[in-house]
Order: structure tokens, then sequence, then C-alpha cells
């Protein structure tokens, strides 16, 4: 079926067409079926822990939904880099890998999305990260006249180590190998320059073990709070899927809970 074999490009171009067809009601989920009603914006949330490829489907979803992703870490990391107030108030806390305070997470947040890009929804990434924002997060949400999607990328642990520590880099050239996916032509050496590959510090198994019980821990009590509290948690199962067969997933998720 020709819809079967739809790429995320495909989904963005057909996405666009309806948009343009309906002006008015233009929602980043209609999908060219008739538009009965205005759908709200969406105020998106993707959880995944490190090498669930939760990068590739936030870019995959900007890409169909035409919608500014929000990256706190990034905001944070400008105002470092500019020097200001703010910036000053929190360069340590950011050096050392911890939190920054909740309310001014909150305060950065509801503001960005304020602006007239976030008009027909945006994607939230890295934010929330305590429960405590989480619930400010849901009064920001509907102030904004959006509803809040959660959609957390499941993975087998078993899977996801042995996909990071299957990766090899070359130290010469930088290329990224993996023993599953992308192998070199001859192992343990770069195609390029012949160079041996090494494994990266991050990708060694005891620290990609401390990472996913760190993700774990941070993570686990926010789903537990979507679970109480929001109607659309999706949960995508993203262990085996390639990254397209993830992403079809989440979108016919997505335009299930849009039309509910
Ligand atoms: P990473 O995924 O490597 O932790 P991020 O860019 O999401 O990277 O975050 C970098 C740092 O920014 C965090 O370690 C934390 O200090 C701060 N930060 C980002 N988002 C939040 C948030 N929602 N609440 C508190 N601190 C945050």
């Amino acid at each position: 079926m020709a819809v079967e074999k739809e790429t995320p490009a495909q989904a963005q171009s057909a996405q666009t067409t309806s948009a343009l067809n309906a002006p008015v009601l233009a929602s980043p989920l209609q999908s060219g079926k008739a538009v009965v009603a205005p759908i709200k914006p969406l105020a998106i949330v993707l959880f995944g822990s490190p090498g669930s490829g939760k990068g590739t489907q936030s870019r995959y979803l900007v890409e169909w939904l035409h919608i500014p992703q929000i990256s706190t870490g990034d905001m944070l990391r400008d105002h470092i880099r500019w020097g200001d107030e703010i910036g000053i108030g929190i360069t340590d806390r950011m050096r050392a890998g911890s939190l920054v305070p909740d309310e001014l997470v909150n305060e950065l947040v509801r503001q960005r999305i304020t602006e007239p890009d976030c008009d027909n929804g945006f994607i939230l990434d890295g934010y929330p990260r305590t429960p405590a924002q989480a619930e400010e997060m849901m009064r920001l949400v509907a102030g904004r006249g959006a509803d809040e999607v959660v959609i957390h990328l499941v993975v087998d642990y078993n899977v996801i180590i042995s996909r990071m520590t299957g990766r090899r880099v070359c130290p010469k050239c930088g290329t990224l190998y993996n023993s599953v996916s992308r192998p070199p032509k001859i192992e343990g050496i770069c195609d390029l320059d012949g160079t041996p590959l090494v494994v990266r510090e991050d990708d060694r198994e005891e620290v990609v073990r401390r990472r996913l019980v760190e993700y774990e821990r941070q993570t686990q009590p926010l789903i537990d709070f979507f679970r109480a509290t929001s109607k659309r948690l999706i949960e995508v199962d993203a262990s085996y899927d390639k990254p397209e067969e993830v992403f079809r997933k989440i979108r016919t998720a997505l335009e299930n809970v849009s039309s509910r």
C-alpha cells in the first residue's frame, strides 16, 4: 500500500497541503480529512531514555507538524552564553549537572510558549523534569489553550545497552560505526582511513547503565504523574522497530488523540 511507504517528509508535504487548504482551522494534525471542528494545539512532551531515539523522533515531529521544539537545556545554555543575570545564577549548577530551580525553568517556558510560533502547538524537550514542573506545565499548557500529549518511548534496556555499547568511533576522523546497524567493512577498522576504532568513554557499558538508572530515577515519577492526570499519554515501544516505523506509530496515535 502506498500509505505504508510514506516517509516523514511525505507525511509533512501532505500536511502542508491540508494546512493550505484550510487556513482558518489550520491545525498541525489535520490530515486532509474533512474538518468538523477546530482542533486545539498540542503541547507534546517526549520522554525517552538515552539511546531511545528521542532526538530522531523529535526531528520527525518538527518536520511533520511545523511546530517549534523548545529545549530548556538550550535556553539555559543561551543565558550562560549571554552572561546575563540568569546565566550567572545557574552556571555552577549546570556545570555540576544538577537541575536548576523549578521556578526559573517554569518561568522561561511560560514566556517562551506565549510567542506566536507556538500558536499551533510546540514540543517540550527536557521539560518537565520534576513532578512540580509537571504540575506547572499542565497549568501553563491549559492557559495557552493547548492540550498536552505525553509520548513515552518505551525501550528494552538490554536492547539499548547492546545498541550503545556496540558503537565505535574512529579516533582520527570521528566517523561513528555500530556493530549492528552500521558496521565497518573490516571489523574494528575505520573505512575511511584504516585507523583502529575505539569505544567512547560515554558508551562503555557501566557508564550507559549508570545513565539509564539515573534517567529512570528521574523520569518514572513523571510518567506516574501523567498516568494519573493526563488523558493523553501515549506509550510507544521503540525497542525493535526502525525509526520511521516508530514515527508511524507515534503519528497514528497522535491523529487518534487529536480527533477524540
Ligand atoms: P541533558 O539531556 O544532557 O541533561 P539538557 O540540555 O536537557 O541535557 O540539560 C542540560 C542541563 O540543563 C541539565 O543538566 C540541567 O542542569 C539544566 N536543565 C535543563 N532542563 C531543565 C529542567 N527542566 N529543570 C531543571 N534543570 C534543567
